[in-house]
């Protein structure tokens, strides 16, 4: 039953809306998720409690004392992401509980996703999505200077031999890839850009220049990881398009980029 709904949500989110993935997945799956996590635990403790007692008497309450507390922080973090996602106002009152629901769960939903048959990819968007609404809940503005524009490496043709990585400005703007055209928008706006290779790179870059919002180009796997990792910084994400597969001359819809931006610089006065 629960296979057939899966598949039921997964094939209307394919048919109705064939290429977004909207935030309704996450927040079932992870609802649903959290449920069975804290049966499957409450089981297991019920299994090995009198083994733990026979080693020390105390030991089944404190093991227990401890994941009530995981299990409390885990369901109000649940409560706060779910209702900011759903309503896009700011709910997020407890950081740290959104975020531990975040950290934990969403490994959870892909094990869970991929016991039923749900693609690892469509959670992995279905998540950015969720991840958005936090950042437009705050209904908040920022300066060009604090919002970075990260982009992966696979945007620039592969014929091209200018080295782009270190510093952007190389680029000659010849148009034959999105690089071009996304320093374009970036000098629109005043918004500051820079061009990473790898996991490795990029958080060197946001270590070094310390933005207050990120808007990052990438596939599904980097967006994730990459929203996760630069956690308390908020991070934006626009999906790159890779018409030649993964990673290679992929490109970049520039007025979704444009439409990011715009939702989170402020104009100048
Ligand atoms: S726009 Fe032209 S110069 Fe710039 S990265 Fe792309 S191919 Fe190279």
């Amino acid at each position: 039953m629960l296979i057939a709904w899966a598949q039921i949500l997964s094939m209307k989110n394919s048919q109705t809306n064939p290429k977004p993935v909207g935030k309704a997945l996450f927040i079932w799956l992870s609802t649903i998720s959290l449920i069975l996590l804290m049966v499957g635990v409450t089981a297991l403790w019920y299994f090995i409690s009198p083994r733990l007692h026979e080693i020390n008497e105390a030991l089944p309450f404190v093991l227990l004392s401890g994941l009530r507390i995981f299990f409390f922080i885990l369901i109000i973090g649940s409560i706060l992401v779910l209702l900011t996602a759903i309503f896009e106002r700011n709910f997020i009152i407890a950081r740290f509980a959104a975020h531990m629901f975040i950290r934990i769960m969403y490994p959870v939903c892909i094990i869970f996703g991929s016991l039923i048959g749900i693609p690892e990819e469509r959670i992995g968007e279905s998540f950015v999505r969720v991840n958005d609404t936090f950042i437009r809940s705050l209904r908040k503005k920022f300066d060009p200077k604090d919002i970075l524009i990260l982009l992966p490496h696979c945007l620039q043709d592969t014929s091209c031999t200018v080295r782009i990585t270190i510093d952007p400005s190389n680029c000659k703007r010849c148009m034959r890839c999105d690089i071009g055209k996304v320093l374009e928008l970036c000098d629109e706006y005043g918004v500051d850009v820079s061009i990473a290779t790898g996991g490795t790179l990029a958080r060197r870059i946001i270590i070094d220049k310390k933005p207050k919002v990120i808007v990052a180009v990438a596939c599904y796997r980097d967006l994730v990881s990459g929203i996760r990792d630069a956690y308390p910084i908020m991070t934006l994400g626009v999906f790159n398009l890779r018409p030649n597969g993964p990673c290679i001359n992929t490109h970049v819809n520039i007025d979704t980029l444009r439409k990011a931006i715009k939702s989170v610089v402020r104009k100048p006065s």
